[in-house]
C-alpha cells in the first residue's frame, strides 16, 4: 500500500506554521507498513490543488489530506477532491445537526458547508470541531479528508483512520533504535554499506550531538516475523560495530551510565571546570540518581581546583589548568573528598576565544579515578562553545561507561 500527504494551506506555504500535521501522519503511516514516498504542501487554490491531487493518485492509491475542511470560502478540500472524483457532494441533516449543537446555536449557512459529504463516503464525526472527516474510496483510489487543527486531526487519526488503515494494510512494522558513541556517521557508513543497501530490514544512520543512532526497521505480516528480521539486522551490526554500541531506543548516554552506577551501587563525584555543572545536571534530570551522585563542584578558578580538589599547586604551574596531569588529580582529589567510588573530571578550553597553538580551543582532558586507578582521556573537539561543552558530557559519562564495564 503506498500512500502520500498533502497537506492545504497557505499559512503553510508561507511558514507562519510549521507542517506538523505531515510529520504526525508520517510516523503514524510507517509504523503501519504503510510506504509514503512523498508529502506535499499546497495553498489554498483550487487549481493548484488539483494538480496536485491528480499527481499524489498518479504515484499512490492513498491520499491523506490535512487542512481546507473548514467553513469558510478558501477551505476547498472536500470541493476539489470530490470534483476530481467526479462525486457530487450531498447535505446531511444529521451533521447540520451535530454542528448546532456541537456550537450550541443555529448552523450558519458557512458550517451548512461543512455539512457537505461525497456521495458514497465514510464519515469521520469530529468532537473536537465543526469539520468531519471524510473517507472516499472510488475505483481503487482513497482519499482521506482531515480537519487542519492538530487537536482534531490527530485524535480523529488514531480512533478512525488508524484502525482503518491497519486493516487495509495487511503489514506491520517494526523498528530499533541502535545508539553508538565514538566513531563518525561517516565511518558508520564505510563499515556497513552493503548492510544499508538492504531494503527490509532497512538501516538508516542519524548523526546528532556527537552520536550516530542507527534505525533498522523491519516490514512483515506479523510482528513476531517483523521482530525477527530486526534480530538478525542487529545481530549483524553487532559483529561490525559492536564496540561502538552502547544502547537502544531510548537509552541515551546519561540514562545508560546512570543505569551502570545504579545497578553496581556504585557513587559519583564530580569536579567541572569547562562544562561548570553541566555533567552533573545530566545526572540530576535521572529519577533516583541521588542514590550514585554524592557531590559535584565547579572548581573553574586555579584556586578552587587547590582549594576543593587538593590539586598541587606545582601541577598547575608545571603543566597548566588544562593537561592530562590536571584532570587526573581532579578526578582524584573529588572522589577522596566525596569518599565516592568513581571521581570524574573535566577540563578543557570551550572557546571561542583563550585557545593556543599547543592549546587550541576544544582541547579538552576527561579524568575518571576508580580504586586508585585514574585514567584520563585527552579529546579534541569541534564545533561552538556550546557544541564543545555539551561533547565533552558525553564524552565523560562515555569514559564512566567503558571504564565501569572494565572494572568487571
Ligand atoms: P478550520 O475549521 O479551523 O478552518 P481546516 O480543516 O479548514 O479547519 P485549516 O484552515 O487548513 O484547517 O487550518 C486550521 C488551523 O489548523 C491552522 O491555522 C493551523 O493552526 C492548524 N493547521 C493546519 N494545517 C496544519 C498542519 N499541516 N500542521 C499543523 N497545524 C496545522
Ligand atoms: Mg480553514
Amino acid at each position: 500500500m503506498k500512500a502520500e500527504i498533502i497537506a492545504v494551506g497557505t499559512e503553510l506555504l508561507v511558514g507562519d506554521i510549521l507542517n506538523t500535521n505531515a510529520q504526525f501522519l508520517s510516523r503514524r503511516l510507517f509504523a503501519l507498513g504503510i510506504d509514503v514516498y512523498y508529502q506535499t504542501v499546497v495553498g489554498d487554490n483550487p487549481d493548484r490543488l488539483t494538480k496536485a491531487v491528480s499527481l499524489a493518485f498518479s504515484r499512490a492509491d492513498t491520499v491523506i489530506f490535512s487542512g481546507g475542511l473548514g467553513p469558510t470560502d478558501d477551505d476547498l478540500t472536500k470541493e476539489t477532491v470530490a470534483s476530481y472524483f467526479g462525486v457530487p457532494l450531498l447535505f446531511h441533516e444529521e451533521i447540520a445537526e451535530q454542528i448546532t449543537s456541537y456550537l450550541h446555536r443555529p448552523c450558519s449557512e458557512s458550517n451548512k458547508k461543512q455539512a457537505y459529504i461525497p456521495e458514497g463516503a465514510f464519515i469521520l464525526e469530529n468532537k473536537r470541531g465543526t469539520a468531519p472527516g471524510v473517507i472516499l474510496e472510488h475505483e481503487g483510489k482513497t482519499a482521506i479528508l482531515l480537519p487542519g487543527p492538530p487537536r482534531e486531526l490527530l485524535p480523529m487519526f488514531s480512533e478512525m483512520v488508524e484502525p482503518y488503515l491497519k486493516a487495509r494494510s495487511g503489514f506491520v512494522m517494526a523498528e530499533r533504535m541502535v545508539r553508538l558513541f565514538g566513531i563518525g556517521e561517516s565511518s558508520v557508513g564505510d563499515m556497513i554499506r552493503d548492510l544499508m543497501e538492504s531494503a527490509n530490514p532497512s538501516v538508516a544512520p542519524y548523526a546528532k550531538d556527537s552520536e550516530v543512532t542507527l534505525r533498522i526497521a523491519a516490514k512483515a505480516q506479523t510482528q513476531e516475523e517483523a521482530e525477527a528480521l530486526i534480530k538478525e539486522m542487529h545481530e549483524r551490526l553487532k559483529e561490525r560495530l559492536g564496540a561502538y554500541i552502547y544502547g537502544y531506543d531510548e537509552q541515551d548516554m546519561v540514562t545508560t551510565t546512570a543505569a551502570l552506577l545504579l545497578k553496581k551501587g556504585l557513587t559519583i563525584a564530580c569536579a567541572e571546570s569547562c562544562t561548570a555543572g553541566l555533567l552533573a545536571g545530566a545526572l540530576g534530570n535521572i529519577p533516583g540518581i541521588s542514590a550514585c551522585l554524592n557531590e559535584s563542584v565547579v572548581t573553574y578558578s586555579n584556586e578552587a581546583k587547590i582549594k576543593y580538589l587538593g590539586v598541587l599547586p606545582e601541577t598547575l604551574s608545571a603543566h597548566g589548568a588544562v593537561s592530562r596531569q590536571t584532570a587526573g588529580e581532579m578526578a582524584e582529589g573529588i572522589r577522596k573528598t566525596a569518599g565516592a567510588d568513581v571521581g570524574v573530571s573535566i577540563t578543557g578550553i570551550a572557546g571561542p576565544d583563550g585557545g593556543t597553538p599547543e592549546k587550541p580551543v576544544g582541547l579538552v582532558y576527561v579524568g575518571v579515578s576508580i580504586a586508585d586507578a585514574v585514567t584520563v582521556r585527552e579529546l579534541h573537539l569541534i564545533g561552538t562553545r556550546e557544541k564543545i561543552r555539551q561533547a565533552a558530557v558525553l564524552h565523560a559519562l562515555n569514559e564512566i561507561r567503558t571504564r565501569l564495564l572494565a572494572e568487571t
